[in-house]
């Protein structure tokens, strides 16, 4: 019989990061795939109380918890106490996890000290003949592995964006504290501060409803002969800050920077979506002056929805590679659309 633990963090409110609820509808979809299987939640946080009550109708047998001050903070030496305390309290043979930037840096030292199987990036799940089986990608995303482990514990770290978050009323949760004590060598690694760009400089947002993707046309000669990157850049901005998009790029808009041609400043390498760049997932995609080329399209295989402007009609992504494409100038396009959304 599967010991199932699902185990997140709180954020500094004390609440869950979206993740974790994603991944807690995937541990119910496990315990609910594995016969006799039960469920344990483990939390770790300064304040767990509110998140164990916001899930306190999930089902689970029992709630774990190690809270206080010395664990508010994303720090390696007491996450890795704290989830190797909860993953031996519960007896877990399955622990399920969120893919957090915290999570992820430390469930690997977590599986160690729990002599653990550990598979990172996990993408789905699914049953045969009553056995576990996980998908996730391999080869930066072009292939992908449908496999399943006899070791155990096995920890799973699950990617965001895959599951829909759990739902429910919240109730009123017992939490079990599960004692762990910290040296003050382990907590001598402070967060001081969180050092980000604001709200606007920040192009990339993995939650963002959606993707918007710049191509090289947007520094290109237009019809009267001239480029209008000021222009571009102004739009292109004014996009994601009436959309909350996500920006994306191509290979060949983001490499113009080391030829030295006029280049969008808030655009790097890290915004490249393709065959060479990211695999973002979005229920939404639009791409403007990108021909659509496969080694970007590529890039798009979890947009769901995708949308392209072109002013050629046989560009790429008219070769089937989009839900709708519109045969116009993006400029004007993108200008009519931000003017829409400026008026909500
Ligand atoms: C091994 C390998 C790996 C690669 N990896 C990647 C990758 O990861 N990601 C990636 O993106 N590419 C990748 N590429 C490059 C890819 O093949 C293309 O060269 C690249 O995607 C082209 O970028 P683009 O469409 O922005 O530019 P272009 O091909 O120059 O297309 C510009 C488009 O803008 C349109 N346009 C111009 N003005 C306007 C306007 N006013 N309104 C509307 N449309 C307009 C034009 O019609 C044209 O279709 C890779 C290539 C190789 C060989």
């Amino acid at each position: 019989m599967e010991k199932i633990l699902f185990i997140a963090h709180t954020d500094a409110n004390g609440l869950f990061p979206k993740v974790a609820l994603e991944v807690l509808s995937a541990a119910l979809q496990v315990q609910k795939g594995l016969a006799g299987s039960t469920l344990t939640v483990g939390l770790v946080g300064e304040n767990v109380q509110t998140a164990a009550d916001s899930i306190a109708a999930c089902g689970a047998v029992k709630i774990l918890g190690v809270s206080g001050a010395d664990f508010g903070m994303s720090r390696y030496a007491t996450d890795v106490r704290a989830l190797e305390a909860i993953g031996a309290a519960a007896g877990a043979t399955i622990i399920i996890a969120p893919a957090t930037s915290r999570f992820s840096r430390a469930l690997p030292g977590a599986a160690f000290r729990l002599k653990a199987t550990i598979d990172t990036h996990v993408s789905g799940v699914q049953f045969t003949d009553g056995v576990l089986q996980i998908q996730r990608w391999y080869y930066r995303q072009r292939m992908m592995a449908t496999l399943t482990r006899a070791a155990r514990p096995w920890i799973l770290a699950v990617d965001s964006g895959v599951f829909p978050p759990w739902q429910s009323a919240k109730g009123s949760a017992k939490v079990e504290a599960v004692a762990v004590t910290v040296t003050d060598k382990e907590k001598r690694t402070k967060v001081t501060g969180i050092e980000a760009p604001s709200a606007d400089a920040q192009t990339i947002r993995p939650d963002a409803a959606v993707l918007f993707v710049a191509g090289a046309g947007w520094t290109k000669k237009q019809a009267d002969g001239q480029t209008h990157t000021k222009d571009a850049e102004k739009l292109i901005l004014d996009f994601l800050k009436h959309a909350k998009a996500s920006l994306g790029s191509s290979k060949s808009l983001v490499d113009q920077g080391s030829e030295g041609e006029a280049v969008l400043p808030f655009m790097s390498h890290l915004n490249q979506v393709g065959q060479t760049g990211s695999t973002p997932r979005h229920p939404k995609g639009f791409s403007t002056c990108c021909h659509g080329e496969e080694p970007h399209v590529v890039g798009w295989r979890f947009i769901n929805e995708r949308r392209a402007v072109n002013i050629d009609a046989n560009c790429g992504w008219a070769q089937g590679k989009a839900d709708v494409l519109y045969v116009a100038d993006a400029f004007a396009v993108v200008a009519k659309v931000n003017e829409l959304l400026a008026k909500g």
